[in-house]
């Protein structure tokens, strides 16, 4: 597929995802690094967003639950251009009911090419990253010319 570039700002658009096991883990790390991520504008999941605002005092726009369709309302803003970042811990160890959406999330941010992290490790190796902090070019699918060679 033909590619093109996107310009992301310094301030990122992050989101935050944890699964329920997970939860506690994501709220350590971001009381962690709450001083670098209160620069960027930070969406999450219903439940994530509550807890890591009620426990961080951070600003989070939070959407739906992840079951009851934020984990598509987050893959929608990926396409939009809305979300630059993608901080997913999800959990390998326990299934989930909506199995599908986690699936199509972290397809939909391969697709589009943003950055995704999906644990502490990989988290620490992102928010530290000098990129988080200045301007970027990213290589996304070229949308126009992929319409135009189907039509
Ligand atoms: P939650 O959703 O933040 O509402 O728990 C996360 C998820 O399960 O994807």
């Amino acid at each position: 597929m033909k590619s093109t570039t996107r310009k992301v700002d310094s301030r990122k658009q992050i989101a935050l995802v944890a699964h329920d096991h997970c939860k506690s883990e994501l709220v350590r790390w971001v009381k962690e690094n709450k001083e670098a991520l209160a620069q960027h504008s930070l969406f999450a999941t219903g439940t994530t967003g509550s807890l890591l605002s009620k426990e961080t005092g951070l600003t989070i726009t939070s959407l739906m639950s992840g079951p009851m369709g934020g984990d598509q309302q987050l893959g929608a803003m990926i396409c939009e251009k809305k979300i630059d970042v993608l901080i997913f811990f999800w959990d390998p160890l326990s299934a989930v009911p909506h199995d599908p959406d986690v699936k199509a999330l972290l397809r939909i941010a391969a697709v589009w090419n943003i950055p995704v992290a999906i644990n502490r490790a990989s988290a620490g190796y992102l928010i530290t990253s000098p990129n988080m902090s200045q301007e970027v070019e990213i290589e996304v699918p070229d949308y126009d010319a992929y319409l135009a060679e189907r039509i």
